[in-house]
């Protein structure tokens, strides 16, 4: 497994990114991922790297270690280090503010540029909770995933509907491209 190091009895260590937009929800994406908390109060998290949390799958122990860009992406200065090693993105944005799904592009652009090809991409629509004031469809998630060779889901850090799953489908990909790479 080299790099994929064991830690505490685990199995498997996953680094995943989650990169988008500022304020689109990523840090509690990551809260609410690992440990089920909701930040109202949005202050820029600033310094932390990585939260971890284990999933199993098919009776196996997977950490992910989940990094956050920590109010970098606000000044376009996430660095390589940040993407080092990743195998496993979160691209998202928020349903509600149409200019953060036009920055996809340049998000996945910069994902092709430090990744390989093979780390596995969830194109995530957050904020799912404000239907009212939504501006992109579901449809057009849909359509970029497509054509991007994306997952996509919608997901709500506020309420957490669809957050683990959001999480756990791209570690699974991980998990069968790994399987994969060791048959
Ligand atoms: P980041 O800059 O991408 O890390 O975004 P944050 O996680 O700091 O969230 C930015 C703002 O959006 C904060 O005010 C959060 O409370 C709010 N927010 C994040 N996720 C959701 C969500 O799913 N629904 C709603 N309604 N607000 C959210
Ligand atoms: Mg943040």
């Amino acid at each position: 497994m080299g790099e994929q190091g064991v830690g505490g009895g685990e199995e498997y260590l996953f680094k995943i990114v989650v990169i988008g937009d500022s304020a689109v929800g990523k840090s509690n994406l990551l809260s609410r991922f690992a440990r089920d908390e909701f930040d109202h109060n949005s202050k820029a998290t600033i310094g932390v790297e990585f939260q971890t949390q284990v999933v199993e799958i098919d009776g196996k122990e997977v950490k992910a270690q989940v990094w956050d860009t920590a109010g970098q992406e606000r000044f376009r200065a996430v660095t390589s280090a940040y993407y080092r090693g990743a195998v496993g993105a979160l691209v998202v944005y928020d349903i509600t503010r149409k200019s953060t799904f036009d920055s996809i592009v340049k998000w996945l652009d910069e994902l092709k540029i430090h990744c390989d090809t093979t780390v596995a991409r969830m194109l995530v629509g957050n904020k799912s909770d404000l239907e009212n004031i939504r501006e992109v469809t579901v449809e057009d998630g849909k359509n970029l995933a497509e054509q991007e060779g994306l997952f996509f889901i919608e997901t709500s850090a506020l309420n957490s509907s669809n957050v683990n799953s959001a999480f756990e489908i791209v570690i699974r990909e991980i998990y069968k491209n790994v399987s994969r790479k060791i048959l």
